[in-house]
Order: structure tokens, then C-alpha cells, then sequence
């Protein structure tokens, strides 16, 4: 694959119409009242666009761009540029137009710095990511804190139950020969702290990577779901049965 291209040239080429960088910068000011729907979705009913704002953090060199890009273009490129950017990206699931607006960081998140973003990003995003490699250990650590300053900060913010959705990824399984960190270990954090898991490699291939982003617009759209009370569960109940529903016959797709 051409190494080398730089990732905001390869974002570029994956926007559809209408999906502008600046359109993704304006859901920093976006007020979080709206829960992620379009004025369109307000006040038109169905199709309604769903927009999902994710931040992923982690410790440097963890493969967080790779992700992004994975997810965004399907394709592994090597190597990536360090722009701070949030990236759009529109889909159909569902039969819902639903919307990403991803926060790649850049910032210097290793262990024991503080990363000067995590406010503005606790304001912005409806549910994080947060990546660690398999074969780096500080990185996990950095995860684990990044865990406990997320969930510390939410709560001081808006009281228990604040705290945004949260899926753990360790990246890099192509390399598990060079492994540091067991699946056990992630999974053990993903379960104490409350967080979704995956083990995935963003070399590797497309539908972990895949797995992960929807995975945590399933827990975004379930918290909203719950914000706003018995009529939302309903929509929860239609969602879980959905990917269900969907996973039955991807696996079945995968058998024939
Ligand atoms: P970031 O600093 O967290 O954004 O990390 P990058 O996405 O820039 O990736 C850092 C390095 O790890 C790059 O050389 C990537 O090619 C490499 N990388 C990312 N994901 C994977 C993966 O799943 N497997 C392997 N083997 N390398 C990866
Ligand atoms: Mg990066």
C-alpha cells in the first residue's frame, strides 16, 4: 500500500458530499442538548441522521490514526501524519443516516501527563475510544489512567451515571508473538471500569476495526436512549435486536 500518503490527504478522499472538516469542527460548539440528532431529524421525522462525536486517546505510537483511517477509507497505509483533526464520515446503518465525527488526538498522553485536552474532549465527545498496544506496556497503563481521569472528571461534572461510553481497544494483535499485555488483562480493566473491549489489528484487517466503532455507537445510542427515559428503551430494545439480528446473519454470511 503507497506508503507514505499523509492521512489528511486520504481523509479527503473519503468524504462524501456534504461531510466537510468544517462541518465536523462546528460539533465542537454544537450544544450537547441537541443529542446528536440533526435539526432535519427534529423536525421532519424519518430518516433521521444520528451523529456520534468520538474522541480516541492513548499513548503515542498505539496505532490511533491507523484506526481512524481503517475505519474511515478501509485501508492500512503505513504510515500517518500527526495533525490534531475530527474527520466526518456518513453511513447508512440500519436505515439511518448515521454520522461520525472523529477526534483523532495527537496530543502527548504518556504515562504521567496529563492530557491538556481531556476537558474540552469530555465536552465534545459522546463516547471515547481509548487505545493501547498489545506489545507496549506503558501504553496500557497510560489507558488505565486515562480510564480512571475520564471517569473521575465525568463524575465531578455531572454526577454518577455522567460518564460517557467507553471502549477499550488493544491494537496490534497481528503482532501477538511480541505480545506484553494478555487479552485477560484488557479484558479484566474493560470489565471493572464499566467499558466495552476489543482486541483488534488495525493492519491486520477492516471488520475489528469496524466492530469497535459500532460497538461504541451501540452504547452511545443506548445512554442517550436512557437519558430520555421509558420511550427511549424501546429504541434500545430495536437496536440490540438489530445488531443482533445483523451478527446472525454476518456469521451466517461467513459460513456459506
Ligand atoms: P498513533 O500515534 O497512535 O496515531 O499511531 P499511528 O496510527 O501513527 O501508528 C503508529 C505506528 O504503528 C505506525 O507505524 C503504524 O503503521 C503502526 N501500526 C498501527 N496499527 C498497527 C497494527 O495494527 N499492527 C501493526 N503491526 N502496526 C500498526
Ligand atoms: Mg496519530
Amino acid at each position: 500500500m503507497a506508503a507514505g500518503i499523509r492521512v489528511d490527504m486520504v481523509v479527503r478522499e473519503s468524504q462524501r458530499p456534504g461531510t466537510k472538516r468544517s462541518r465536523a469542527m462546528e460539533g465542537l460548539q454544537r450544544s450537547r442538548t441537541m443529542e446528536g440528532t440533526s435539526p432535519r431529524s427534529r423536525s421532519e421525522g424519518p430518516p433521521q441522521r444520528v451523529d456520534a462525536n468520538i474522541a480516541l486517546i492513548g499513548a503515542e505510537d498505539v496505532g490511533k490514526s491507523a484506526l481512524t483511517v481503517r475505519f474511515l477509507t478501509r485501508r492500512f497505509i503505513g504510515e500517518y501524519g500527526d495533525i490534531e483533526s475530527i474527520h466526518s464520515h456518513c453511513d447508512m446503518i440500519d436505515g439511518r443516516e448515521i454520522c461520525f465525527n472523529i477526534w483523532d488526538s495527537v496530543c502527548p498522553q504518556n504515562e504521567g501527563i496529563a492530557d491538556p485536552n481531556i476537558t474540552k474532549q469530555l465536552q465534545w465527545a459522546d463516547g471515547f475510544i481509548l487505545v493501547y498496544s498489545i506489545c507496549d506496556r506503558s501504553s496500557f497503563s497510560v489507558v488505565e489512567q486515562q480510564v480512571r481521569r475520564l471517569r473521575g472528571q465525568a463524575r465531578t461534572r455531572g454526577g454518577p451515571g455522567a460518564t460517557p461510553p467507553i471502549i477499550i481497544v488493544g491494537n496490534k494483535r497481528d503482532l501477538r508473538h511480541r505480545r506484553t499485555v494478555s487479552s485477560e488483562e484488557g479484558r479484566l480493566l474493560a470489565l471493572t471500569a464499566d467499558c466495552g473491549f476489543f482486541e483488534i489489528s488495525a493492519a491486520e484487517n477492516y471488520h475489528g476495526v469496524l466492530l469497535a466503532f459500532h460497538g461504541l455507537l451501540e452504547l452511545i445510542r443506548e445512554t442517550r436512549a436512557l437519558k430520555k427515559g421509558p420511550a427511549g428503551i424501546k429504541g434500545i430494545v430495536r437496536s440490540v435486536s438489530a445488531v443482533f439480528g445483523r451478527r446472525r446473519n454476518d456469521a451466517k454470511d461467513a459460513q456459506d
